[in-house]
């Protein structure tokens, strides 16, 4: 796939991966709805007996126009040299794992990382015979002591959903790559509007293509990207055996998004900047989280590795229990929903016992660590696309009744 370089990341937004349909001559891409392809007569019915170079469009769980039209996309996007599609965020890091671990493998990962991705971790892998070791990643120490000669994987998250802590990446992979470990980080909250992983040395970049890349709340998607070699054996060895797919639908949707990105990133990070202001001046919140502020614990890593800071923050305010409840009920613009990275403002209470109790599992070191970012509780707000005065009065409407 091609890399696309010398081009800006707008032109790769719009034109990476878009081929118009060439018998119709048109300049949007074309949805290949099609499971399967009429084959050449003697064409291998197994993947294996298929060279990669030369898998014709056989049947749409092994590839498909149209979502290899979005994988070419991605790949310019990240700058990475190849990109394997999934149904879900959550299926691409399930398909990452499967191709990476096995018995008696350890794997370093982020003590705070979305929480499917820990539930993963903590319910699932003590039983497959995998070392699982979570560290805070900010703290270099803690990871290089967990860096033993078993690990295969080191896997983090930056800015890590929900607290916003970051990961300095160059670091991971300086320490990894001592014990010849691979490194993925799952970038969905940084995006490549932000970040490139792949150009930091980084092995493996996973998305939730269901947030920013799609960005308007309507269509799931996941995605690793790397190196040609390994996206052609995960996607021998894991998407078409495992048979968790994109449906092609859902692929043009995302690609369709995604001709906007870059517009979309800078209006995300504008408004987020305007909302983080006011309520960092709030008399009635006590803490704000976003790494375009000063104020952030890691603003200088922020703005050494990110080259926009995204639309996520997170605000703390006395009672956050009663504060939700009247969000729930009150909000007109925002709306109280989890998930993030849409058109829509969307903001959601989460508490911190309940986080630890059932996700995350730290140690008393760690939950410190937890506690700095999040206190008691916090609301985690996606800020949206709607006019920047109209989210903040919606919100202060709520703030002022505290
Ligand atoms: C949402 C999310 C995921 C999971 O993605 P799905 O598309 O919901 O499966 C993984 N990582 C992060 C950081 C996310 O925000």
């Amino acid at each position: 796939m091609s890399k696309h370089t010398g081009l800006g990341l707008s032109t790769r937004s719009i034109l990476a991966g878009e081929a118009g349909n060439l018998s119709y001559q048109s300049v949007a891409p074309d949805m290949v709805l099609s499971t399967s392809f009429r084959a050449d007569y003697g064409a291998s019915y197994s993947i294996e007996g298929q060279q990669q170079e030369d898998i014709p469009f056989f049947y749409t769980r092994w590839g498909n126009p149209t979502i290899q039209q979005l994988e070419v996309k991605l790949a310019g996007l990240e700058q990475a040299e190849a990109c394997v599609v999934f149904a879900s965020g959550m299926a691409a890091v399930a398909g990452l794992f499967l191709y990476e671990l096995k018995a008696g493998d350890r794997l370093v990962i982020s003590d705070v990382c979305y929480a499917a991705v820990s539930e993963v971790t903590n319910e699932l892998f003590p039983d497959l015979d995998i070392d699982v070791v979570k560290v805070n990643m900010t703290d270099a120490d803690q990871l290089r002591e967990a860096l033993t000669e078993e690990t295969r994987l080191v896997y983090t998250e930056t800015p890590a959903n929900p607290i916003l802590r970051l990961t300095d990446l160059e670091l991971v992979v300086k320490e990894a790559r001592k014990v010849k470990a691979r490194v993925a980080v799952d970038s969905t909250f940084a995006t490549p509007a932000a970040t490139r992983p792949a150009e930091l040395g980084v092995d493996y970049v996973v998305h939730s293509l269901t947030k920013y890349i799609n960005g308007h709340g309507d269509a799931m998607g996941g995605a690793i990207l790397g190196s040609r070699e390994d996206m052609e054996q995960i996607r021998r060895k894991i998407l078409i055996k495992t048979g968790g797919v994109i449906s092609p639908f859902n692929a043009w949707m995302i690609m369709r998004g995604l001709s906007t990105f870059p517009i979309r990133m800078k209006a995300h990070e504008e408004h987020a900047l305007e909302v983080a202001g006011m309520l960092e001046e709030h008399p009635n919140v006590t803490q704000v989280i976003y790494p375009g502020l000063p104020s952030h614990p890691q603003y200088e890593l922020a703005r050494k590795q990110m080259d926009n800071f995204s639309g996520m923050l997170t605000f703390q305010v006395q009672d956050g229990e009663r504060a939700a409840k009247l969000m729930a009920e009150q909000l007109e613009v925002v709306q109280y929903a989890v998930s993030l990275g849409h058109q829509h403002s969307l903001i959601y209470y989460m508490p911190t016992d309940e986080m630890l109790e059932s996700t995350f599992l730290l140690t008393d070191e760690q939950e410190a660590s937890y506690r700095e970012y999040a206190g008691d509780g916090i609301f985690r707000m996606s800020v949206g696309l709607e006019d920047a005065e109209d989210i903040i009065r919606d919100l202060k409407r709520i703030l002022d009744q505290l």
